[in-house]
């Protein structure tokens, strides 16, 4: 007995293309190895074969069946596909077209600086503390000594909620609130939102603080001094020379403002140092004994510094941006560049 394999192959192939669905295709598969299949029945008559004929013809059924099963398999496959295809273009779906992209989102450049400003302080060993925005005016003022009638409270107007209830002005009250639960040492940081009634070139009603304290054992306006120096130098890179002007601030005593050499002009003078070649940054000083009283605290035991900057004006100066309002108008040609 002979088989033409090529034969039984080529007409197999035909027989499963030709089916045209899952149905005609089980019919085709039931014809050759059904169990009166083709392929079965030829496997029968190997019994009438001598010895020596048996595996070599029991090797070419046992490839032609293997044929059909993956040749059934792929075809079903492809049957499948068809039918999906089929069914998404009755929907009106075409597949063809290109994929709707989800534009790629990124950090706002006020959390990009803001989280860089955190970075610094918590390398330099501060821990981040986190307070109410809608604070009480004992926290916000008076417990920073500023009274009801002190004319500090002019700089900072805010927004009223109530005659005790007020949008913090700066972060200066998670100090007070921290101070009040933990004795020395303290080594904060505070960022987040801060409100005043503010509007123009250079003054938002909403902007973004950080500001630092630290209390413990002999704190010195040196540790004040290395410590905003090692911040500046992080921040605009080792160059930058950074000034203490005198200052006031009700809650500490001295205070000062600090001033970096203008990063655009590298201090020779420019429009946006108005020619005087340093830029105001930020506030600082060693804490008044009086804020003391407030937590509780012994001004005899403890010393400590504070200061307080203002995300987007460092913002501002690190990109060379001239007007704050850019980064609250959401727009997008301007937010892209960061
Ligand atoms: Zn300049």
């Amino acid at each position: 007995m002979k088989i033409e394999a090529e034969k039984w192959k080529a007409e197999i192939e035909r027989d499963l293309a030709a089916a045209a669905d899952e149905i005609a295709l089980q019919q085709v598969k039931a014809r050759y190895l059904g169990r009166k299949g083709v392929l079965t029945s030829l496997l029968k008559e190997m019994g009438g074969l001598s010895p020596n004929e048996r595996p070599l013809l029991g090797q070419v059924i046992n490839e032609l069946k293997q044929g059909m099963e993956e040749g059934f398999s792929r075809r079903l496959a492809e049957i499948k596909r068809q039918k999906e295809l089929e069914e998404l273009e009755a929907e009106g779906i075409d597949i063809t077209l290109p994929g709707r992209w989800r534009a790629m989102g990124r950090s706002h450049p006020v959390t990009q600086v803001l989280e860089e400003v955190v970075d610094i302080f918590t390398s330099l060993g501060f821990q981040v503390a986190d307070g109410p925005e809608v604070e009480l005016d004992y926290y916000n003022f008076e417990a920073l000594n500023i009274p009801k009638d002190h004319p500090a409270r002019d700089m900072q107007d805010t927004f009223y909620i109530s005659e005790e209830v007020v949008l913090r002005t700066h972060t200066s009250p998670v100090q007070v609130r921290t101070m009040e639960h933990q004795r020395p040492p303290v080594r904060i940081i505070c960022p987040g939102k801060v409100y005043r009634c503010d509007a123009d070139i250079s003054h938002t009603p909403m902007f973004h603080q950080v500001e630092g304290l630290l209390v413990d054992r002999g704190v010195t306006f040196a540790d004040l001094k290395g410590t905003l120096e090692a911040f500046v130098h992080l921040m605009f890179g080792r160059d930058t020379r950074l000034r203490f002007r005198p200052s006031f601030f009700p809650f500490t005593e001295p205070s000062a403002e600090v001033d970096i050499e203008c990063v655009i002009c590298s201090g020779e003078g420019c429009r946006v140092c108005s020619y005087g070649g340093w830029l105001e940054i930020l506030g600082a000083g060693m804490v008044d004994p009086a804020v003391y009283a407030f937590v509780h605290y012994d001004p005899e035991e403890f010393t400590g510094f504070a200061f307080g900057l203002g995300i987007e004006r460092i913002a501002m100066l690190k990109y060379g941006i001239n007007d704050i309002r850019l980064f609250f108008e959401n727009d997008l040609r301007f937010l892209e560049q960061f």
